[in-house]
């Protein structure tokens, strides 16, 4: 179930700051207070979704496709189509999922190195 008072919730109702990207009445790009990349940018729809599986099953195509291209747009605008990129999402207690929202984490500027 949804939990309205995630911090994400409360950055999509302006009721805490953040460090904007990108905002359109759809979806919301910011900077991770927690950088784990020289650039580390997170995405969400601005829908009530929890995790990847709950975005797509209740999500209408037309807005899962407007923000995955979102996302595209975002990465060629930092210029990560030319130096690489990483995209994670986390869902569940093996994924370490701190913040019940969905959100696509954008990592780049930098090599990463394999996965662990
Ligand atoms: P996850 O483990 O996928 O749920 O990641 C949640 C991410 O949200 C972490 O990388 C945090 O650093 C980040 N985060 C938490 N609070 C904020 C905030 N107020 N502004 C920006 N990023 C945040």
């Amino acid at each position: 179930m949804y939990d309205n008072n995630n911090i994400f919730a409360k950055i999509i109702r302006k009721e805490i700051p953040c460090d904007f990207v990108y905002e359109d009445e759809k979806v919301l790009f910011f900077k991770d207070i927690n950088p784990k990349a020289k650039i580390h940018i997170l995405g969400i729809p601005k829908n009530s979704v929890v995790n990847f599986r709950d975005f797509i099953s209740k999500t209408d195509k037309e807005t899962v496709k407007y923000f995955f291209d979102k996302v595209v747009e975002i990465i060629n605008n930092l210029g990560l189509d030319k130096s690489g990129y990483r995209l994670i999402t986390n869902d569940g207690v093996d994924g370490n999922q701190e913040v019940p929202h969905f959100h696509i984490h954008i990592l780049g500027g930098e090599n990463m190195g394999g996965l662990r």
